[in-house]
């Protein structure tokens, strides 16, 4: 009876399986070679994913477009960018007519790119030696958004430090600190960082602070 199926249970499942699928693919043991990806998002998440992995909760294919293009014809061979004896490893979604290209899914329709996209895109041009670079953005009702950015060398000087500073952490095995950024709502190791999510214990703000009951006034 239909009734009696786990469906969720069955389309997270697939959801899982199409995302091991078009992952990056990242050697844990090999702390030479820092994949780019790692570095634009939380260092802390990219340490915890190395080290001591929880698997991340998909949610829909939306987040798997970036994966998908890679794996066609159109998406393009990773690329190592040499820093002393660290490799950082590179790959765009697509090249087309000399310009990088990363395709993005969101919710709604942005005003500004995110900046680990930026970041990301950015780190391609140098990776890559191109000048020009786009960044699509398509919301689930297929409406997308352009934006384009030729390339900072003070930008991707912060990427080669963040590279630096992983690898540094990853020999000494030490987690880097918390980076507090609206990643972290949807983040597998928020519990580890943070509080547990249930059962948590509800704190009166304005008691805190001296301020009485939040919210009451006698
Ligand atoms: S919860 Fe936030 S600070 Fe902690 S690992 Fe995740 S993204 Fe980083």
């Amino acid at each position: 009876m239909m009734g009696d199926r786990d469906f969720r249970a069955t389309i997270q499942s697939a959801l899982s399986s199409i995302g091991k699928e078009l992952q990056l693919d990242i050697d844990p043991k090999n702390i030479q070679t820092i994949h780019l990806q790692e570095v634009v998002q939380c260092l802390r998440r990219s340490y915890f994913d190395r080290i001591d992995p929880v698997e991340i909760e998909r949610r829909g294919f939306n987040e798997l477009l970036s994966g998908l293009l890679r794996k066609l014809e159109y998406g393009s061979e990773p690329k190592e960018f040499e820093i002393d004896d660290i490799k950082l490893q590179g790959q765009t979604d697509m090249i087309v007519d000399d310009a990088i290209m990363l395709f993005r899914s969101t919710q709604t329709e942005l005003e500004n790119p995110l900046a680990n996209d930026v970041l990301y895109l950015n780190a391609c041009l140098w990776i890559y030696d191109k000048t020009e670079g786009i960044v699509v953005y398509i919301t689930g009702d297929r409406k997308e958004t352009t934006f384009s950015l030729t390339r900072n060398k003070k930008m991707f000087e912060e990427v080669i430090r963040r590279v630096r500073v992983l690898n540094n952490l990853l020999k000494e095995e030490k987690a880097p600190i918390l980076e507090p950024s609206t990643e972290c709502s949807e983040c597998q190791y928020y519990e580890r960082c943070f509080i547990k999510r249930k059962n948590s214990k509800h704190v009166d703000i304005g008691e805190m602070l001296g301020l009485g009951k939040f919210g009451h006034q006698d």
